[in-house]
């Protein structure tokens, strides 16, 4: 039996939602048995593959370099899933909205600056308006809450959906848990 191709994406978080895949330890080892990872910050894979099974996407839609790359990814991905609170709800990112992208770059980049004020105009990404959930841009399959969620709900919700079961989100975690 083939294995399923699975992806893990980091956009607008903290990388907890990461570091959470990575508390699996040996059930890690378990997994591959049954998935491989074919794109994830926790591998060395620069393109994001066609024909993706599975992909997990931690952090907020922030700026315009996640919107490219969620419209991408929700194109190359049969089942979508919001991993954590900040991809379900924009969480954290979202403490900037009710201030101006100008007026967040300006306290980031001149107010608080003790050297060469001024907000970067190259390399960083544009940031959008606000920080918003994924599904606002993308259609979303599977909301997974959580900041970040346990290893213990990751590995269920994984092991749930490769086989072909779909896991019952309200008994496994919370927002904020
Ligand atoms: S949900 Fe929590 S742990 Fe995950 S990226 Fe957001 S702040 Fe970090």
């Amino acid at each position: 039996m083939s294995k399923a191709r699975v992806a893990t994406l980091w956009l607008d978080g903290c990388s907890g939602c990461h570091m959470s895949i990575l508390d699996l330890d040996e059930r890690l080892l378990e997994l591959a048995g049954k998935m491989d990872l074919v794109f994830s910050p926790l591998v060395d894979i620069k393109e994001f593959p066609e024909n993706v099974d599975v992909t997990l996407v931690e952090g907020a839609v922030s700026n315009e370099e996640d919107l490219e790359k969620i419209q991408k990814v929700r194109a190359r991905s049969r089942l979508l899933v919001s991993l954590g609170d900040c991809a379900v709800t924009a969480n954290v990112p979202s403490m900037r909205n009710p201030f101006s992208a100008q007026a967040v770059l300006d306290r980031a980049y001149v107010e608080n600056a003790t050297l060469n004020p001024g907000a970067p105009r190259e390399v960083v990404p544009p940031l959008l308006p606000q920080a918003r959930p994924i599904h606002e841009f993308v259609k979303v399959d599977m909301f997974v809450p959580g900041c970040p969620p346990s290893a213990d709900t990751i590995y269920t919700v994984l092991t749930e959906i490769l086989a072909g079961r779909t896991p019952k989100m309200s008994t496994l975690t919370r927002f904020g848990a």
